[in-house]
């Protein structure tokens, strides 16, 4: 594993630990027991989980990973064990690119004159965005490496299907007013550097817009559900105003949309007011928050788990509760996920079977936990099935619920 010595915003190397988890996977997704087979033959199961442990910057108060999981079986595992669904195919419902575009479309896009017309988006994926941009009159280009790239093209998209790099547009001279990029920097391992290389293909009029998610409402809730060595920075609305300074940028605003961020800079120096916040003291407190979740969580399941528990949710949320929230996962007896391509899965730290949610009808357990942000849309299918035994919901907050409690909660 690599360690990251100087904090990525402000270079500073005073740190502290917000908290760390000795085996975290690298790869929290499930995957066929046959490619697991070959996971773990050509990696070694040691080779595919490290200390998860997310620091704070005392400079600058930027949260980042101070050791990243080897960059190159990372990139592997997503390339070839992970697929991404298309929101222009109509594979789910784009909550968070809808939020987007509406932001777009009422704040941002009036700061721009109507010559301001070229738009760039870096890891655009299937080009969703671009679409709903081309057709309120920009002009758009995409850049994505996946697969995501030949959908676009086939919804009349521009999009290059390459891993973007600065100096293949600069050559040819292509600069936009527009370059978005969302849910890209807090992967990247310098991310001062790439905004300041990406002033190359931006008009000296242009701006950024980039989407990154807010740590702050994680730390606030005791919520561990951002953390994962995918993400190696986690940024606040103050580690953001240091960053676009350390850029030479300046901040134009910083909007918050659900649990993420969405930023508008332009080059030029500007000293920003920085965000009074309290990112310190949450860092502070999340950790005792973390236990007390734990502690009340490990009761409850204690109480029903009596002849084992089953789990609804075969995502990166169970990977997740599985290695932070202590829950023995000899209790587990199988992962139920609505979607059957999950069905025979495995994740790749643990041998727990993951099947349809039918299995529930059998008589052979004490408890269900819910791990997943869909707790209402689970408990309407729990419903449908007469699931009569105790469920246990993790999301907004830790509950037992009853069969006469199954409430559906108004967010
Ligand atoms: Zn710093």
């Amino acid at each position: 594993m690599k360690i990251i010595t100087r904090c990525p915003v402000c270079s500073s190397q005073g740190y502290s630990a917000v908290f760390k988890a000795a085996q975290y996977p690298y790869f929290t997704i499930p995957v066929k027991r046959q490619d697991k087979a070959k996971i773990l033959k050509r990696h070694g199961l040691d080779q595919l989980h490290g200390e998860l442990q997310p620091v704070v910057c005392t400079r600058c108060l930027h949260i980042y990973l101070r050791q990243c999981a080897p960059v190159k079986t990372l990139a592997e595992l997503y390339r070839d064990y992970y697929s991404y669904p298309s929101a222009l195919e109509g594979s789910f419902s784009p909550e968070r690119d809808q939020a987007f575009l509406r932001i777009f479309r009422d704040k941002i896009s009036r700061t721009l004159s109507k010559k301001q017309n070229r738009v760039l988006e870096i890891g655009c994926y299937d080009g969703y965005v671009l679409y709903h941009l081309k057709k309120m009159g920009f002009s758009v280009t995409g850049c994505d490496p996946s697969q995501g790239a030949n959908i676009g093209k086939r919804f009349g998209l521009d999009i290059k299907k390459q891993f973007f790099k600065v100096d293949d547009f600069f050559k040819r001279g292509l600069k936009y007013d527009v370059v978005i990029f969302r849910h890209l920097l807090e992967h990247m391992p310098k991310p001062v550097d790439f905004l300041k290389t990406l002033k190359k293909v931006l008009m000296p009029t242009g701006i950024f817009v980039f989407e990154v998610p807010g740590v702050e409402s994680y730390l606030k809730n005791g919520s561990t559900g951002i953390f994962s060595f995918q993400h190696v920075q986690y940024f606040s609305r103050a580690s953001i105003a240091r960053l676009v300074e350390n850029a030479d940028l300046q901040l134009l605003s910083c909007i918050e949309s659900a649990e993420n961020l969405i930023i508008t800079c332009l080059p030029g120096k500007l000293r920003p007011a920085y965000a009074d916040n309290h990112i310190a003291d949450l860092c502070r407190s999340f950790y005792a928050h973390l236990e007390t979740k734990k502690n009340r969580l490990n009761k409850i399941v204690n109480e029903v788990s009596g002849q084992g528990m089953i789990i609804w949710g075969a995502g990166g949320f169970s990977a997740n509760v599985l290695e932070l929230y202590g829950v023995p996962a000899n209790r587990i007896k199988y992962i139920v996920d609505s979607d059957s391509k999950k069905w025979g899965m495995e994740y790749l730290l643990h041998c727990i079977p993951i099947t349809s949610p039918k299995a529930l009808k059998q008589n052979d357990h004490g408890c269900l936990m819910i791990c997943s942000m869909y707790t209402n849309e689970i408990i309407r299918q729990l419903k449908h099935l007469r699931y009569d035994k105790p469920v246990i919901r993790l999301f907004p907050d830790i509950k037992l619920l009853n069969k006469d409690g199954y409430k559906i909660q108004r967010n």
